[in-house]
């Protein structure tokens, strides 16, 4: 569905980390910040708009992303 390469560069457009995506049940999922990005088409939907929202999550503004890394 997707190769290791691509998956390799692939970031969530909220991270300011750099986390790595990672796969999980054919879709792309945020480690930091838990957003579930679709696949549209074969491609993955790296947009915001597309997400899917962690559960017990509201909204774009409680997630972890949108703040600087814990030091
Ligand atoms: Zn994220």
């Amino acid at each position: 569905m997707i190769s290791p390469d691509l998956l390799a560069i692939l970031r969530c457009p909220m991270d300011p980390s750099n986390t790595p995506l990672v796969l999980d049940n054919e879709q792309l999922v945020c480690q930091r910040c838990r957003l579930v990005f679709p696949f549209k088409e074969g491609f993955p939907a790296l947009l915001v708009e597309e997400a899917q929202l962690p559960p017990g999550c509201s909204s774009l503004e409680q997630l972890p992303c949108q703040r600087p890394p814990a030091s």
